[in-house]
């Protein structure tokens, strides 16, 4: 069978594109490994209408209503490889075979890199976040650390006095110049320039290696983000944001190879649920007019 559309990735951006395409009657096929960006948080906040919602509730809500549409096909697990035959393209699944569309959405989102230090993991969306529009409000103005890994750190740093004291870790990553510390003192963020050994306790007890230890409430630090290996596959055009690539797409969503769309945080510079929503409808919109005007 020939799809209209296969939408690689079945989350916010996913679904929303899907939803477009299905109440225009197109034959979608969604192909979703389940592994959301957020799965390790409690809650999403900042997507209105949902705001203190489990992210994998708001998920499972668009999942249901986009499958009550009967030209939607669901496939779980990874989409491995994706190949441009002389029709349309072709995608192989780890386990499911390999289907056929006129039109491709990547809505793959993406992979976060984790600084490496003992006990970050762990804590990561509970005690260790990337968003303070995300999850700062919830600290309730605690103590709260940044844990560099550029010098894009000063972002951070300046924002979350906002949320509540804030101390710069600069781990050996950056040291602020004069204007920089300027700014950070119309803050009133303090910085500590000693090495970061580990996290540890309940919360966020932040160990330095001359042994002190910073009892937060919450930190905030930046990955690096990966997109799909299937996006290299195709040859999409990337560009290069600020903590990782992300795919480079014009008005309609369309990516650099004809035919392919992406939304959601696969082709944002920095994505939210309400961003990977909204990109969704383009990119589902996008694919389809693109399939009207072939
Ligand atoms: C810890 C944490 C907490 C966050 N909290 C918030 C918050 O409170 N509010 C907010 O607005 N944003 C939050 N975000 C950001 C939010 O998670 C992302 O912006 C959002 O998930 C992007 O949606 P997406 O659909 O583009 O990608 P994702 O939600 O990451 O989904 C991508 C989907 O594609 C699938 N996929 C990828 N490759 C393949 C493949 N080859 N084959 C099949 N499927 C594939 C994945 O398995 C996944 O299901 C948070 C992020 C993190 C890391």
């Amino acid at each position: 069978m020939m799809y209209d559309v296969i939408i690689v990735g079945g989350s916010y951006a996913g679904l929303s594109a899907g939803l477009q395409l299905a109440r225009a009657r197109r034959q979608v096929l969604v192909i979703d490994a389940g592994q959301r960006r957020n799965r390790f948080a409690a809650t999403s906040h900042g997507f209105l209408g949902q705001d203190g919602q489990a992210p994998e509730v708001i998920a499972a809500e668009g999942r249901s209503q986009l499958m009550e549409y009967p030209t939607v096909t669901w496939v779980q697990g990874s989409a491995v490889l994706v190949n441009q035959p002389v029709e349309g393209f072709s995608v192989r699944t780890e386990h499911s075979g390999t289907f056929h569309a006129r039109r491709l959405i990547l809505a793959t989102g993406v992979v976060d890199e984790l600084p490496a230090v003992e006990g970050l993991k762990e804590r990561w969306g509970t005690r260790v976040f990337h968003c303070p529009y995300c999850h700062g409000y919830e600290l309730d103005q605690g103590r709260i650390g940044v844990l560099a890994t550029s010098p894009l750190a000063m972002h951070h740093a300046l924002m979350l006095p906002d949320w509540g004291p804030t101390t710069l870790f600069t781990n050996g990553v950056f040291t602020p110049d004069a204007e920089q510390q300027a700014q950070l003192d119309r803050r009133g963020v303090i910085v500590e320039s000693a090495g970061v050994r580990r996290i540890s306790g309940e919360r966020a007890d932040l160990e330095l290696d001359d042994g002190r230890v910073f009892k937060l409430d919450g930190i905030f630090t930046l990955s690096r983000t990966r997109i799909s290996p299937l996006a290299e596959q195709l040859g999409c055009e990337w560009v290069d944001g600020p903590t990782g690539p992300y795919l480079h797409t014009n008005d309609t969503r369309q990516t650099s190879v004809p035919g392919v769309f992406a939304c959601g945080d696969a082709s944002l510079a920095a994505g939210s649920v309400a961003l990977a929503v909204g990109e969704g409808v383009r990119a589902g919109v996008g694919a389809h007019f693109s399939l009207i005007n072939a």
